[in-house]
């Protein structure tokens, strides 16, 4: 029988109300053996996510604060859960507990990740599943960075052992057995990991929107969702600034090629974002698949006559960035010039130090330095191998007046990233979405 791993975010287990639309989702599809989740997040606009809740208690205990506020809101968000499912479980013995380890001094990372702990044990509840705690089942090693050996090892045979079971996300536990939580938005790494133990078909994540959209809706007005796209093409997007998903989610279920829908708990019809393993070529792609963009970034502009018969020229570049620690976004050349974009932030406390040694080590004609540039990177498939996409791309920068500053194609293909002044970002995306889809 197939198994599928479903993840809930947040928002979707905000309140009794969103969870029973989770409870109807889990059953109707027997294969939804495994439920991931989150803490619960935001009910409306201005509420406070649960998980920042325990962060803030956990600061005010260390600093020997008043926490009894604190604790009272995070007590009455479970109980409240609890009471208008009409469960009985007693969760407030479970609260009482974190609540003491809190001012006894249990680490922060506990503290966060009990949102998802006390949500998995109503759930667990809920749903009639078996509760696994993810401290028992996924690892860190000493640096605090996952364990996938030893996670691999254990995990797969402990879910073995259960029919149908809640795994909470977000965290899991050190070699000293303290709690360790992933970074925020976690909990999707979680499920990614359970489906990949799992050895499962399809991974859900589901969350308040229908999946990716083509561009950033804040800057395109109504885009159109992205209905399949690679876990390559992801990648480029999301590092790009396209969020939905955490960006380290894709690595555990890579492997495994295991597909990941994302989908919408408040519109669970729409099919939402299918994320799949690489295709040959372009596949059924025609087009492109979304685009994304970031501000800030530096562009250096390092010019030679002669550099492409200069053996070990960029080599010697790259030692200069490196001898400063700097790792590099783009590096587009020329016959005689070569290109660097590394973001604004990274830069900015040694640039000129960074000049200067390239000046000693490379000998350049000159170095030309700008920063406040934006990167727009589109991204697709379909482009493998067809005609007149960048052409199409350029011409609706031009007639929409945005200097291009840089380009930068991948031999692979799947993107063009573009570099224009960030003052023209906006207009440069619209362009490109508007000429494009
Ligand atoms: N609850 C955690 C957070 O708010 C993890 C997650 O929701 O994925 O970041």
């Amino acid at each position: 029988m197939a198994v599928k791993v479903t993840k809930f975010g947040g928002s979707s287990l905000a309140s009794a109300e969103q969870i029973l639309k989770m409870k109807k989702i889990v059953e109707a599809d027997e294969a939804r053996k495994f439920v991931v989740p989150s803490a619960p997040g935001k009910r409306f606009k201005d509420d406070v996510k649960v998980t920042d809740l325990l962060y803030s208690l956990h600061d005010a205990a260390s600093h020997f604060e008043e926490t009894e506020e604190i604790y009272r809101q995070i007590v009455r968000r479970y109980t409240d859960i609890r009471d208008e499912l009409g469960l009985s479980i007693k969760i407030e013995d479970y609260l009482e507990k974190v609540y003491e380890d809190i001012k006894t001094g249990a680490n922060e990372d506990y503290a966060a990740s009990r949102g998802e702990y006390l949500n998995g044990l109503l759930i667990a509840d809920l749903l009639g599943y078996d509760f696994i705690d993810a401290a028992d089942v996924i690892f860190f090693d000493e640096n605090g960075g996952y364990d996938a050996k030893k996670t691999l090892s254990i995990l797969p045979g402990a879910l073995k052992l259960h029919e149908r079971a809640v795994v909470p996300g977000f965290y899991g536990s050190l070699p000293n057995g303290k709690i360790r939580t992933f970074s925020r938005g976690g909990s999707d790494i979680t499920g990614s990991i359970v489906a990949r133990a799992a050895n499962a078909d399809l991974y859900e994540n589901w969350t308040d929107v229908s999946g990716f959209m083509m561009a950033d809706p804040r800057i395109v007005e109504d885009p159109k969702k992205i209905d399949v796209v690679t876990y390559r093409e992801l990648r480029e997007l999301a590092y790009m600034g396209a969020t939905v998903l955490h960006e380290d989610s894709i690595f555990p279920v890579l492997e495994a090629a295991i597909p990941i829908n994302v989908k919408n708990t408040n519109d669970p019809e729409n099919s939402g974002t299918m994320i799949i393993p690489a295709v040959e070529g372009r596949g059924e792609a025609d087009g492109i698949t979304g685009i994304a963009g970031k501000k800030n970034f530096t562009v250096i502009t390092i010019e030679k006559d002669g550099m492409n018969t200069e053996i070990g020229f960029g080599r010697k570049v790259l030692t200069c960035l490196e001898k400063f620690g700097l790792s590099f976004e783009h590096m587009p050349t020329s016959i005689d010039t070569i290109s660097i974009v590394v973001a604004d932030v990274r830069i900015r406390h040694c640039i000129e130090e960074l000049i200067d040694e390239i000046h000693a080590v490379c000998q350049p004609d000159s170095v030309e330095v700008s920063s406040n540039m934006a990167i727009i990177a589109t991204v697709g498939r379909g482009m493998i191998r067809q005609v007149g996409v960048s052409a199409k791309l350029f011409a609706a920068l031009a007639d929409s007046h945005v200097n291009v500053r840089m380009i930068d194609q991948g031999s692979s293909e799947i993107n063009i990233i573009v570099g224009v002044e960030n003052d023209d970002f906006e207009k440069a995306v619209k362009a490109i979405y508007n000429a494009l889809v």
